[in-house]
């Protein structure tokens, strides 16, 4: 017998459960993009989910590119994560108290990005990278922080930030509820725009504690830091004395086993962030995120020192059990080359089919993450900050996701999300996919 398995329900259907839910949760969901606010429609409810591929509340089968927005790497209920989570489970949920299996994530983590010589695991991206700042801040003794338009970091107050209008603002919230002066600290610039964050620098250096940026700002569509960008950053983070953060939750683990850092230091030799937030992969789809830095960085943290950081389930076995089954998949050699070839071949064939329809279009990916954009004529490049993503063809995509959706290929319900092709995602689903784009396409053309 399999008692893990649920028990049967009555068939609803979206809309019925869509309703259902907007009584009782605001929106009807518990985190704004699944409303579809974006795309317009109904979002599908997920009964189940096998490999790549997701079922509705009406048994409708997607390939599922979305993948939980990252953690699923391997697909959906693979064998060993699986095992690994029921024998945690069956050996307690949470205990408050430390356990061998959390240092031996925290060492996984550690032996496969070069910056890290010590991690701290909570249980949500938003909690590491509002803890990374604060960290930021008590190492330099300096309040100010700069992000980049465009780069989500979660919903923690300070980062919640509305872009400038192109020039070095101090931030204004985006937020209802958050004070001005909750931000007033908050400097917000344009993605890769060198010469905003030398002026920046040049006049408030020295008040500076970090720089943080989505390395492949996955919140924007996809949208890559150019490396004379990243170079510039680190190179005025030693000059001035601030710490150069790289939100890798989205990127950590994701475009290669080194994470979005071991790509620029391709480019860049011997490059490291100072600091590094991780999440969704790490934890295989449960709850659990981490931040690292140095040793001697993270001295400063409580109880050694004074920065304050804690969680009720911080750590939590069962969450960790799951991520250090999914890192153990990931380390097998050749992963990372299968994945990324997978996910080039989606993106060649997306580029061919628009080609083809005489749909302007581009579309980049690194390791298991991609992007694309409906562009406003042939021949565009790839966008380089936020305002090019906003002035892509929005329209185009909803109708493009839409026609997608139909067919059976669940895709990031906005314009703004990247996607993510999982280890289990086959050639066939790849080609399914192309087939359903292709389609799709020559009716948009
Ligand atoms: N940082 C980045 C780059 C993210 O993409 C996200 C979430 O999508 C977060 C932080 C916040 O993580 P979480 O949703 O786990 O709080």
């Amino acid at each position: 017998t399999t008692p893990c398995l649920p028990e049967p329900r009555a068939v609803s259907t979206n809309q019925a459960l869509f309703e259902r839910a907007q009584l009782s949760i605001p929106g009807g969901v518990n985190s704004p993009v699944r409303a579809f606010r974006a795309v317009g429609g109904t979002p599908r409810f997920i009964a189940r989910a096998q490999g790549p591929y997701m079922w509705d509340a009406e048994g409708q089968r997607y390939i599922d590119y979305i993948g939980s927005w990252g953690p699923m790497i391997l697909g959906h209920g693979h064998p060993a994560v699986l095992d690994a989570v029921i024998r945690a489970a069956h050996e307690g949920f949470s205990f408050g108290a430390p356990t061998e299996r959390e240092v031996e994530l925290a060492e996984e983590i550690i032996r496969n990005v070069p910056s890290i010589e010590q991690v701290r695991l909570v249980s949500s991206g938003t909690e590491a990278g509002m803890t990374a700042i604060r960290l930021a801040r008590g190492a330099t003794g300096r309040s100010k922080i700069i992000k980049f338009e465009g780069c989500y970091h979660g919903h923690a107050d300070a980062l919640l930030v509305k872009a400038g209008s192109g020039l070095a603002t101090f931030g204004h919230p985006t937020s209802a509820g958050v004070p001005p002066e909750v931000v007033q600290h908050t400097l917000v610039l344009e993605f890769n725009n060198i010469e905003q964050i030398e002026e920046t620098f040049k006049a408030q250096g020295g008040d500076i504690a970090c720089v943080m940026i989505e390395p492949i700002a996955g919140n924007m569509n996809f949208v890559r830091a150019s490396v004379p960008f990243v170079k510039r950053i680190r190179e005025l983070c030693d000059q001035y004395g601030a710490l150069f953060v790289f939100d890798e939750v989205m990127t950590g683990f994701r475009v290669a086993l080194g994470s979005a850092q071991s790509v620029y230091a391709r480019d860049i030799p011997g490059f490291q962030p100072d600091i590094s937030v991780f999440g969704k992969v790490i934890g295989g789809g449960m709850p659990l995120a981490a931040f690292g830095s140095s040793r001697k960085i993270m001295q400063n943290l409580a109880p050694l020192g004074g920065v304050y950081q804690a969680g009720t389930l911080s750590g939590n076995p069962v969450a960790t059990a799951c991520g250090l089954a999914t890192l153990k998949e990931i380390t097998k050699p050749g992963f990372y080359e299968a994945l990324g070839a997978r996910t080039q071949a989606l993106v060649s064939g997306l580029t061919e089919a628009a080609k083809a329809a005489g749909v302007p279009f581009v579309g980049d990916s690194e390791g298991g993450m991609f992007g694309f954009f409906f562009t406003n004529h042939a021949g565009e490049g790839l966008p380089q900050n936020y305002n090019v993503v906003m002035a892509t063809q929005k329209e185009r995509f909803n109708r493009f996701f839409h026609g997608m959706l139909d067919r059976g290929v669940y895709l990031a319900p906005a314009l703004y999300e990247a996607g993510f092709v999982s280890a289990s995602h086959t050639e066939a689903d790849i080609a399914a996919t192309v087939a359903a784009a292709a389609d799709v396409l020559r009716i948009e053309a």
